[in-house]
């Protein structure tokens, strides 16, 4: 692993519009640098194919505000800060699973890193990150189908790369029907997320799971007034309390008839190439009580499907080689996130909290 960032250019536009012109003058050879969390670790780390020579800082562009219309729903600058959307009382009050997913990572990283970047950042997948010469660093190779794949790679196939898109927040914003805006050199346009994370591709002659062009960037995220009476929840479940990405992680908003369900809507992180649906197990809940069996049920029907990369040399453990396990983790995930809805039957209980990190 290399430590020490090469020199490089440094722009700091004030306007969008300027920004997106530097980035398309400098064609490819420049990245936007937001917080800088995940861009520095590229450049330190001095990966071949991800490595600019020049940085257009994008955190003065006045796109740092958060604000919520009971008509508008909830509009988030990209460059606004976790911690900030994490404390803001809206979010707390109608966006419960972005409120938990904004807390999963450390204050440190919080404070700096922004919500733009959050959903744009590299996998950390720790070929990549080792500058492996695999698809996404220019090479030809997925390393993590014949290696140690256990913790960031797919447990639901995959295309060329197989490392999972690691962001908290993109889960839960594709659970609450979350768009973007985005700005290019012709103007600004919307994606849903889906539109944005479509799963892993060639998008300017380079292997990324995200459909962005080199020279556009994501302005705003907006959040449509969840349903009158909707229920949200956020589960992840990570090898350490601290500093660590999810094994699994499932977001849930759900409304109901009285205490059945009306209609669910669960993605599953941190499993795949993109945040996905779990239809079958939103299609067995409607109209049901969320008793323990049925949260089984759905539990079960959310891991159907998952093809676990295999690795032989980690042998045999009775729960399938390589990252077989985590299918075990993502049901319990499910489970815990149906768990906590408030209309859960009464006696069903999460069996620990989503503890958010205080160090
Ligand atoms: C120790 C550590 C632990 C972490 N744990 C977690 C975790 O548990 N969960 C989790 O979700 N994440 C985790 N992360 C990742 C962290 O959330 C990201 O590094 C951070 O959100 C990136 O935001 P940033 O503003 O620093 O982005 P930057 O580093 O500035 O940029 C990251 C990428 O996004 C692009 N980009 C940034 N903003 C925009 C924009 N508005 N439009 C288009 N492209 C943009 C940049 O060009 C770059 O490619 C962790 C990171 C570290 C270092």
């Amino acid at each position: 692993m290399r430590t020490e960032i090469n020199k490089f250019g440094y722009l700091q536009p004030t306007s969008v519009s300027d920004a997106v012109s530097l980035l398309t003058q400098y064609g490819g050879s420049a990245r936007a640098i937001s917080g800088g969390t995940d861009l520095l670790y590229q450049m330190k780390n001095q990966l071949t194919l991800l490595t600019p020579t020049t940085v257009v800082d994008i955190s003065q562009l006045g796109l740092n505000q958060v604000a919520y219309s009971s008509s508008n729903g909830l509009t988030i600058g990209a460059t606004t800060n976790i911690t900030t959307v994490k404390n803001d009382p809206n979010v707390n009050q109608y966006y419960g699973a972005l409120a938990s997913a904004a807390s999963g990572h450390t204050v440190q990283i919080a404070n700096q890193a922004t919500v733009g970047g959050n959903i744009n950042q590299e996998v950390w997948c720790w070929y990549l990150r080792n500058n492996y010469d695999c698809w996404r660093n220019g090479g030809n190779v997925c390393y993590a189908i014949v290696g140690d794949n256990r913790y960031y790679h797919s447990l639901f196939g995959g295309n060329l790369c197989y490392a999972v898109h690691p962001s908290d927040l993109s889960p839960a914003l594709t659970a609450l029907g979350a768009t973007l805006t985005v700005q290019g050199p012709g103007g600004s346009h919307t994606l849903t997320m889906e539109q944005f994370l479509p799963g892993v591709s060639i998008v300017d002659g380079r292997v990324k799971e995200n459909s962005l062009r080199y020279n556009e960037i994501v302005t705003q995220i907006n959040i449509p007034t969840p349903a009158a009476g909707a229920q949200q929840a956020y589960f992840r479940i990570a090898d350490r309390t601290a500093i660590d990405f999810p094994l699994a992680s499932c977001a849930v908003v759900a409304t109901f008839n009285g205490t059945n369900v009306a209609s669910a809507k669960i993605v599953l992180g941190h499993v795949a190439t993109k945040p996905i649906r779990a239809s079958s197990a939103e299609s067995f809940l409607s109209g049901k009580e969320l008793t323990e069996a049925n949260i089984a049920t759905a539990a079960q029907n959310a891991i159907e499907g998952a093809t676990p990369l295999t690795h032989e040399s980690l042998g045999a453990n009775g729960l399938g080689q390589g990252n077989g396990f985590r299918t075990y983790i993502l049901a319990g995930a499910v489970t815990n996130a149906l768990r906590s809805l408030q209309s859960a039957s009464p006696g069903v209980q999460p069996l620990v909290s989503t503890n958010p990190i205080t160090v």
